[in-house]
């Protein structure tokens, strides 16, 4: 649910709660025989009381729901570990960003990252330290991007990036600066240790394959991603235009 969707259903809840207690005692004292309305004009200051102690209880109320309900859509959009979105959440504004592309005929880029022999630095440096490689790759994705531009970490040691109304060329530069930036950190893992790890990157462009559905465009990404390795890693590599997924 978007923010202010969400803030509208708020305010609704609020006047309506509010002005619940209000009604409530109307609604007694004419269930008890007596004029609520005469009674109101006589008792403007117990009205005024009953109705500021609601706006105040499920005005606070509301807030801590509220903020309760952001915690929680938060947590079901984030990876725990590193604090991007998930594959669930770039799932599905993939699915949507394809759809407004296909209608506009508009490109959008899908980038995916993978971190190079990311199992030797568990194997030689422990599992822990490989997440403390994860947050820290994580981190500087998120510190390149531009406003706009989406990025989740998908699997393992998986990024993607989700660039609505890029071509490939711009894909790639971003990619390529991304790429770069964590080359050239020496990531800090605990202890005075640094360690610097490398990323290969694969790219689809909507455009140039014609395909506007979320499994073809992560699988032409992939097989650039796989190009990108057997071409000796740490560099991004953008789909062959001719590759055609039915
Ligand atoms: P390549 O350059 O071809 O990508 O080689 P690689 O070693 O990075 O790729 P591979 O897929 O063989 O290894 C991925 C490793 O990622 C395997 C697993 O040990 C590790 N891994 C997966 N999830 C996590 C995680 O949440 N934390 C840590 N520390 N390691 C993880
Ligand atoms: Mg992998
Ligand atoms: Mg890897």
């Amino acid at each position: 649910m978007g923010r202010r969707t969400q803030r509208n259903r708020r305010i609704v809840q609020f006047i309506l709660m509010a002005l619940g207690g209000d009604i409530l005692l109307l609604g007694i004292e004419a269930a008890a025989g007596l004029n609520p309305f005469t009674d109101m004009a006589q008792r403007p200051i117990l009205y005024v009381y009953v109705l500021l102690g609601t706006v105040v209880a499920f005005g606070v109320f509301g807030a801590m729901v509220g903020s309760r309900e952001d915690q929680l859509e938060q947590m079901a959009l984030r990876d725990s570990l590193t604090g991007l979105y998930n594959g669930r959440y770039l799932q599905m504004r993939l699915r949507e960003e394809l759809a407004a592309a296909k209608r506009y005929h508009t490109p959008v880029s899908f980038v995916l990252f993978d971190i190079d022999h990311f199992k030797q630095v568990n194997d030689v440096h422990g599992h822990p330290v490989g997440d403390l490689i994860l947050q820290r790759v994580g981190q500087l994705i998120q510190s390149e991007l531009r406003k706009g531009e989406i990025a989740a970490r998908i699997d393992c040691e998986e990024f993607a990036l989700l660039l609505p109304h890029t071509i490939a060329q711009d894909a790639a530069k971003g990619a390529e600066r991304i790429r770069e930036t964590i080359h050239q950190a020496a990531l800090d893992v605990g202890s005075g240790n640094k360690l610097a790890v490398t990323v290969s990157a694969g790219i689809a462009c909507t455009t140039d394959h014609d395909v506007h559905s979320a499994d073809p465009v992560y699988r032409i990404a992939d097989l650039a991603l796989y190009q990108a390795k057997e071409q000796g890693r740490n560099r991004v590599v953008i789909a062959q235009q001719k590759i055609l997924w039915q």
